[in-house]
């Protein structure tokens, strides 16, 4: 798709009407305490929206609506294909607004349009095709028994699933947590996060107009501490399907315990490393993986790779190339122009979060090799230059903590087992990197490495077949591929007594 001309995409953001108001049972409507959510752009500063405010009650409704749609079976036992039909409509009318979806989520967290038309609507799209074909694949087992009996496995829908969404991708990650529920027969009640609501209304509005039916698929934004909670607290509700923070991901797993005991999938937070060994071919093909990986999407990605673990050879080529690399390709700037890559932050507290852990740095022994400031010639704003430091030890809070922002911090290693070991010293595990020309070091790294996903002499590439999620604190389950479509699912078993 043609990314037009920044004063193209200017003049769709100022014309957008977008729905700020609830979808439950197919109709939108306001919250029952008439609360209200507002939406800043973190480029200008300035309102983009005024949302109802989703309450405790406001889930509920939908929870209830949501439940009973899925007893009276109105899509639950809906024929496959007639599902199937629905669902890649869907993915059709998401591709055909691709450009109102770019706007919204630019407008509300900052994203750069070219990413938005590059990665999160075309993936979005993708991740719905996908699980709708996957909708009539879905097999169960039928072990073999003594004689006098049948036994075969089913696997059936939950019921009612509650997707809880960040504001990092928040069309993609809406679409990774619904498109799987919804595939296998489930009924959803999505609470978007607080600052990226928009497009995930449209997305429910594009359900119905797909001929979803009404209840299947409803849409309460709302508070994390009330809406996201109440959510996780229902009864009705039977799986929560969780993005976000490692410490908002703990609590899903005791408002199970403390509700109905519901199925909790919880994708969460990282500190990934990219580990280059002293072998690794072209190192400039290698900065300029290492360098995306951790500034695409101003670093707002769960999977960032952060911590850079660079062998003693090539650790002094590699940061100048680094350096280079990052100057050339991620300057900050209206990310309604097309050929911006890098926006603002998604808020001024989180801009100051990230300046604070760069202070924290310098402050801890750490050399600032490239950026640390905010962008001082937009300072309405919540800009952060994409930023290096080197010198970096382990125990240093920017090698630790997950910054969530465009800050890299260089280790050194000497050798692959220190490597891996240095990549291991962390509560987290969702992704890794290796780059490396040598067969044996690859596997042998991958193997020992304590993550959900390893990319050799790649970062972050990859297709639908990919299960996505982590170990350790950065959670438990998976989004896309068939793992994400069977999560969204449960076994049972039917054993059949034959007489003769
Ligand atoms: P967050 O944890 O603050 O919020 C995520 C969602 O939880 C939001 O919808 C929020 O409203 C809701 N929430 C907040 N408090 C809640 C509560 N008490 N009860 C119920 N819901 C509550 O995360 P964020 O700041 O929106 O997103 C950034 C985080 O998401 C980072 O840690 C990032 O690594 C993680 N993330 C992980 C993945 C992954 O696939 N592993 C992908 C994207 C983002």
């Amino acid at each position: 798709m043609s990314t037009a001309t920044t004063a193209h995409w200017h003049a769709i953001a100022e014309t957008l009407v977008p729905e700020t108001r609830l979808l439950i049972d197919g109709r939108f409507c306001n919250a029952v305490g008439a609360g209200r959510l507002a939406s800043f752009n973190p480029t200008s500063g300035r309102p983009v929206a005024e949302l109802a405010c989703g309450t405790s009650e406001d889930i509920e409704l939908a929870a209830d609506i949501a439940e009973r749609r899925f007893r009276q079976g109105v899509w639950s036992r809906m024929a496959l294909r007639d599902r199937m039909a629905v669902m890649l409509r869907l993915a059709d009318l998401v591709e055909v607004n691709a450009a109102t979806f770019a706007a919204l989520d630019t407008l509300e967290m900052g994203k750069p349009i070219s990413e938005m038309l590059s990665i999160d609507v075309p993936g979005s799209v993708l991740a719905i095709r996908y699980l709708a074909e996957c909708i009539d694949k879905i097999g169960g087992s039928c072990p073999t028994t003594n004689s006098d009996a049948l036994h075969y496995m089913l696997r059936q829908p939950l019921g009612v699933v509650g997707c809880i969404t960040p504001w990092n991708y928040p069309l993609m990650m809406a679409a990774w947590k619904v498109a799987p529920a919804l595939a296998a027969g489930n009924s959803v009640v999505l609470k978007p996060a607080e600052d990226a609501s928009l497009s995930a209304i449209l997305l429910g509005k594009l359900f119905l107009e797909a001929g979803g039916p009404d209840g299947v698929f409803n849409v309460v934004p709302g508070r994390g501490d009330v809406a996201g909670k109440a959510l996780a607290l229902s009864d009705k509700v039977h799986k929560i399907a969780f993005t976000g923070s490692t410490g908002v991901g703990r609590l899903m797993y005791r408002y199970s315990a403390d509700s109905n005991l519901k199925k909790v999938s919880a994708e969460l937070g990282g500190k990934s490393p990219q580990i280059i060994l002293d072998d690794a071919a072209d190192l400039q093909k290698v900065a300029d993986w290492v360098v995306g990986g951790i500034y695409g999407n101003q670093g707002e990605v769960c999977s960032a790779g952060s911590r850079i673990l660079v062998g003693g050879k090539r650790h002094d080529e590699f940061v100048e190339l680094f350096a280079q690399t990052a100057r050339t390709k991620f300057r900050p700037g209206d990310p309604l122009d097309p050929a911006t890559t890098m926006g603002p932050l998604v808020n001024r507290a989180h801009q100051k979060k990230v300046l604070g852990f760069i202070d924290i740095a310098a402050e801890e022994g750490a050399t600032r090799a490239l950026g640390g400031e905010a962008h001082l010639e937009r300072p309405d704003g919540c800009f952060v230059s994409p930023t290096l430091f080197t010198g970096v030890r382990p125990e240093m809070s920017i090698a630790s903590q997950e910054i969530f922002g465009p800050v890299a911090a260089v280790i050194r290693h000497d050798g692959l087992a220190n490597a891996v070991a240095i990549a291991n010293d962390t509560p987290y595990g969702l992704a890794a990197g290796i780059w490396t020309n040598d067969l044996n070091s690859a596997h042998a790294i991958a193997r020992d490495l304590e993550c959900g996903m390893v990319w050799v002499n790649g970062y972050m590439n990859g297709d639908m077949s990919q299960p996505w999620g982590g170990w350790k604190a950065s959670g438990q389950g998976r989004d896309k591929a068939i793992e994400a479509l069977l999560e969204n699912t449960q076994m049972k078993s039917v054993w059949v007594t034959l007489n003769s």
